[in-house]
C-alpha cells in the first residue's frame, strides 16, 4: 500500500490512510513523515530512509511485500502527486499487488487556506529540477502562463537553486499583469501555518522556501477581503 498522509496535521489524514497504517506490519518512509506518526508505529517494523533514497526505498518495500509482509509506504500529501506511488508500481513490476490510498495534496490544503483560487483550470508545476530537465520546466511554465491557467508551484525554492522562483515569476509576467494576486502558504495544515496574499509584482518580497506552496492567479482571480478567489464565471 502507498499511503498519502496529507499535508501534516492528523485531522487531515483520511480514515482509510489510518486504517492502512494500522493494518501494516511494516511502515516505510522518510524520517520526516514517520516523525509525524510515532504513536501509529508501535509494534511495527519501521524502515526509515533518508531524503533522496526513493529508489532504494521502493525496492526494499517491494522485497518486503514479496516476502509476505503487509507494507505501507507513507508519503506526504497525495502519494500520486510528486510522491512514491509511481515508483512503487514500477518497482513491483506486477510481482505484488499495489494499492494507492490518496491524501490531501498541498495544492488543496494551500487553496483552502487562501480561499478558493483553484475554482477553474489550474496547472501544478514543481520547480525542482532534480528529475525534470530545466528546459522542460521552462516550456511548461511558459505554456501554463500563456494559457491563463492558475499556476500552483510546488518545491518553489529548489535546493541550491534559489533563482528558479525568480525565473518562474519573469515568465508569468510575460502574460500576467504585475497586479495578479498571488497566495503563499507555508506549512499548510501543519499547526504553524503562515499565509500571505500578495501580487506577482511583489511576491519575491516574502519568504518562500521548500515548505511553501505558491498559487499564482489568472485573469479571473481577485482578492475579496481576506480571500483569494478565482471566479468560475457564474452570473450574479
Ligand atoms: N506529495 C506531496 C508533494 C510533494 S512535493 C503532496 O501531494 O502534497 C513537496 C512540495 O509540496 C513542497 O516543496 C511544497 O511546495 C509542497 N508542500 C507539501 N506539504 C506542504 C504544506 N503542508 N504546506 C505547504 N506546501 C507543502
Amino acid at each position: 500500500m502507498v499511503v498519502g498522509l496529507g499535508p501534516g496535521d492528523r485531522n487531515c489524514f483520511t480514515p482509510e490512510a489510518l486504517a492502512a497504517i494500522a493494518a501494516a506490519q511494516v511502515v516505510v518512509g522518510y524520517h520526516t513523515y514517520l516523525d509525524l506518526i510515532p504513536d501509529l508505529l508501535q509494534g511495527k517494523q519501521v524502515v526509515a530512509t533518508p531524503m533522496r533514497g526513493e529508489v532504494e526505498r521502493a525496492r526494499q518495500a517491494v522485497e518486503l511485500a514479496a516476502a509476505g509482509k503487509t507494507v505501507a509506504v507513507v508519503s506526504s500529501g497525495d502519494p500520486g502527486i510528486y510522491g512514491m506511488a509511481g515508483l512503487i508500481i514500477e518497482a513491483a513490476g506486477g510481482r505484488v499487488p499495489v494499492r494507492i490510498i490518496p491524501g490531501i495534496t498541498a495544492a488543496s490544503a494551500a487553496a483552502a487556506s487562501l480561499g478558493a483560487p483553484l475554482m477553474n483550470d489550474f496547472a501544478v508545476i514543481s520547480l525542482s529540477d532534480l528529475l525534470t530537465p530545466w528546459e522542460t520546466m521552462l516550456r511548461r511554465l511558459e505554456a501554463a502562463a500563456a494559457g491563463d491557467f492558475v499556476v500552483v508551484l510546488y518545491n518553489p525554492r529548489s535546493h541550491g537553486r534559489p533563482d528558479h522562483i525568480k525565473t518562474a515569476r519573469q515568465i508569468m509576467l510575460k502574460y500576467k499583469p504585475p497586479a495578479t494576486p498571488v497566495g503563499i502558504v507555508r506549512q499548510a495544515r501543519r499547526g504553524q501555518e503562515q499565509k500571505i496574499l500578495t501580487t506577482l509584482g511583489e511576491m519575491l518580497n516574502h519568504e518562500i522556501d521548500m515548505l511553501t506552496t505558491v498559487v499564482i492567479g489568472n485573469a479571473q482571480t481577485s482578492i475579496q477581503g481576506d480571500y483569494m478567489v478565482t471566479a468560475r464565471g457564474y452570473k450574479w
